[in-house]
């Protein structure tokens, strides 16, 4: 059994939402385009996982939060891809890739040929026995990469209200989950091994500001220290966590967000990988001409600070999912993909944002003890990221383009005595 298509996207995550619009902007005819996914749904804005999706009252559900509402974009329901004659082949893994003969070989024995492929796989969420830890099958131990996951997380928090929630990692999954566990009357403590959230991204100084902020809200931080096992009941549920250090935690569930590994392996062997992804050019074409990748899974060309990066952020997901379409489509009149790294959440009432690169030297500005604050990297005499807590719309936009710019700083201590007025003057 087989079909042939010109374009097939293999993963229908935020990449492959956004593709599939710009696809149908630039006049792709009906029956050339198909996604295949092993979620059994249409692409959606994958944040409302963490976000909405946990709320206790009013959640987000779909068809809300389908691809491209998140770039206030069209709504692409089921109906749409119908109305596009775009093939969705849903809930149905890709198991092998033939790059030779261009064929994807399906879980269900289809095989379906390209012309052009585009790698849009995204990641998973890295399991604890990768770290020779077990439990992970637990029934009230969850991760939260899909829908699937949500919706078990879901249910695990309305049965553990009022109880407590032991969230393993201080990365973004956990940040934003101890937010919603707490905001669903769930006592929080985090675990991670560095000295303070978020520590990939932010400063102690900035991590300091919303560690106070969690613990106004009751969450507990133990730091500098992991997960060593868990005490299981006879019912196969967690009643504690026993970490490194010595100490006991019970536990009526637990988080886990302790990184993704990006799904590459349909193609390692067969395209060029890098920094853990699929290697791509400034056309986000792989190793082989006739493929393509995007979002998550893509290590591609950073213009701006020349090197290779990959990101796991939807920023990208979607950027990258709308350049690839143009290059494809319009290979002379596309230039090379150039991307400025952005970075956001929102928890509780707080939201920043972050553009560019976080290395050089830190300068921090802002009221720490208030609402608005922010931090700029300055490396070789330029400025080259930025952070700003509870900006307005066209301060976020300011500090964007400001540090794509990347200007000469001349004299740090201007810098942190301008704060936000040095974007605006640039
Ligand atoms: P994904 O959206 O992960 O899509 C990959 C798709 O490929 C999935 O549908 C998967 O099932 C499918 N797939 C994989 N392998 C196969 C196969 N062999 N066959 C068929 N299908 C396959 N980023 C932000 O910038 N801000 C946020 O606030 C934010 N919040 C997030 C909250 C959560 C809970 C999560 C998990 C991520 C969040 N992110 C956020 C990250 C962002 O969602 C990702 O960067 C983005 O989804 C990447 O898009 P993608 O299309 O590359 O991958
Ligand atoms: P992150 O990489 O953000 O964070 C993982 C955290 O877990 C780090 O603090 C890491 O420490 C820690 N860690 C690693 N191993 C262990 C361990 N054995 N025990 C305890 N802690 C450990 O990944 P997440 O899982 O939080 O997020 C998954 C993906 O989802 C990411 O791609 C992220 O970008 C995306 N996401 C993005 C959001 C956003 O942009 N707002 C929101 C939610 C998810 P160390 O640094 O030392 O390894």
């Amino acid at each position: 059994m087989g079909r042939a298509f010109v374009y097939v996207i293999v993963g229908g995550g935020v990449a492959a939402g956004y593709a599939a619009l710009e696809f149908t902007k630039r006049g792709v005819p009906p029956g050339e385009l198909c996604i295949v996914s092993e979620e059994p749904i249409p692409p959606y804005e994958r944040p409302a996982l963490s976000k909405g999706y946990l709320l206790p009252e009013a959640p987000a559900r779909l068809p809300s939060f389908h691809t491209c509402v998140g770039a206030n974009e069209e709504r692409l329901t089921p109906k749409w891809y119908n109305e596009h004659g775009i093939e969705l082949v849903l809930g149905t893994r890709v198991k092998s890739a033939d790059v030779r003969r261009k064929t994807l070989l399906t879980a269900t024995g289809e095989t379906i040929s390209y012309k052009f492929l585009i790698i849009a796989t995204g990641a998973r969420a890295l399991k604890l026995e990768e770290f020779g830890l077990s439990g992970s099958d637990a029934e009230n131990v969850c991760y939260l990469r899909n829908l699937a996951d949500s919706n078990r997380l879901v249910n695990v928090m309305q049965s553990s209200v009022g109880g407590n929630a032991v969230v393993i990692g201080g990365g973004y999954i956990g940040m934003e989950c101890a937010a919603s566990l707490v905001i669903n009357k769930i006592k929080v403590t985090m675990v991670f091994p560095e000295a303070h959230c978020m520590a990939r991204l932010i400063t102690p100084k900035i991590a300091s500001y919303y560690e106070d902020y969690y613990k106004s809200k009751g969450v507990t931080f133990v730091k500098g220290t992991v997960l060593s096992s868990f005490d299981i009941d006879s019912n196969g549920k967690v009643v504690a966590v026993n970490l490194k250090d010595g100490s006991r935690l019970p536990a009526d569930m637990v988080v886990v967000g302790i990184g993704i590994r990006p799904n590459t392996s349909l193609f390692e062997g067969q395209l060029t990988l890098e920094k853990g992804g699929i290697k791509v050019n400034g056309k986000l074409q792989s190793s082989n001409s006739s493929i393509y990748a995007v979002g998550d899974v893509a290590t591609f060309p950073l213009k701006l600070f020349g090197e290779s990066r990959r990101l796991e952020h939807v920023d990208s997901a979607r950027k990258s999912a709308r350049h690839v379409v143009a290059a494809i489509m319009e290979p002379d009149k596309t230039e090379e993909f150039d991307y400025l790294p952005f970075f956001y959440s929102r928890v509780f009432t707080l939201s920043w944002q972050f553009y560019g690169d976080n290395v050089g030297e830190v300068i921090h500005f802002g009221d720490f003890s208030g609402n608005t604050f922010g931090a700029y990297w300055v490396n070789k005499g330029h400025l080259v990221g930025s952070f700003l807590e509870g900006g307005t719309k066209e301060e976020y936009e300011t500090l964007a383009k400001a540090t794509r710019l990347k200007p000469a700083v001349e004299d740090l201590d201007e810098l942190e005595r301008q704060g936000l007025g040095f974007a605006l003057a640039v």
